[in-house]
């Protein structure tokens, strides 16, 4: 996992979030598309606003596993006919993005919380290309509900807007874990 807690002003700027963070108590990833002032950048995955998963040339999106990329996008297509947009808020990251925006947590939750929101370098799956964080709301609904078709299963109860490839396309995703900490 690995998705930070926004603070409200970010989460504003890119209206989106807001629904999630009144009823989820670890908010968006949305954050982590902001976090560039900590010194991150494009090539560490740092995005300065969701993109579209067609995006060329964006190492978040360009050093995903290839087969997570693939499925988005046929996922993205096939939701566009139902109305509902895909973005990416985060992909790939470096363990230097990642361990900022642990640090981030830490700071701002304290240890326990932070655990349940963001995992260290080595045990995200955001720093081996296998995650990403998909929003806004509506395409985070229409995910829950199709994503199988694709591989793609929401892996955290607390986080409605991380996907990874998790079962066969028209398979079974897994139980859900409660959050990050108990993966
Ligand atoms: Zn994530």
């Amino acid at each position: 996992m690995s998705c930070p807690s926004p603070r409200p002003s970010k989460t504003l700027r890119f209206g989106v979030g807001i629904a999630a963070a009144a009823v989820l108590t670890a908010v968006p990833a949305y954050r982590a598309v902001a976090s560039a002032a900590d010194g991150t950048t494009a090539s560490d995955g740092a995005l300065d606003r969701p993109v579209s998963p067609f995006d060329d040339g964006r190492p978040a999106l360009d050093r995903l596993d290839p087969a997570l990329l693939a499925a988005v996008r046929q996922a993205a297509r096939d939701a566009r006919r139902d109305g509902v947009e895909l973005q990416v808020n985060s992909g790939w990251r470096s363990p230097r993005h990642q361990q900022h925006l642990l640090d981030e947590a830490v700071a701002e939750h304290g240890s326990d919380e932070a655990r349940r929101q963001v995992l260290p370098p080595d045990r995200s799956s955001h720093v081996t290309g296998r995650a990403v964080d998909i929003g806004p709301v509506e395409a985070d609904r229409w995910l829950q509900r199709h994503g199988p078709a694709y591989g793609l299963c929401q892996v955290y109860a607390n986080e409605i807007w991380h996907f990874e490839l998790r079962t066969a396309p028209g398979g079974s995703c897994p139980p859900r874990l409660p959050d990050a900490s108990a993966g």
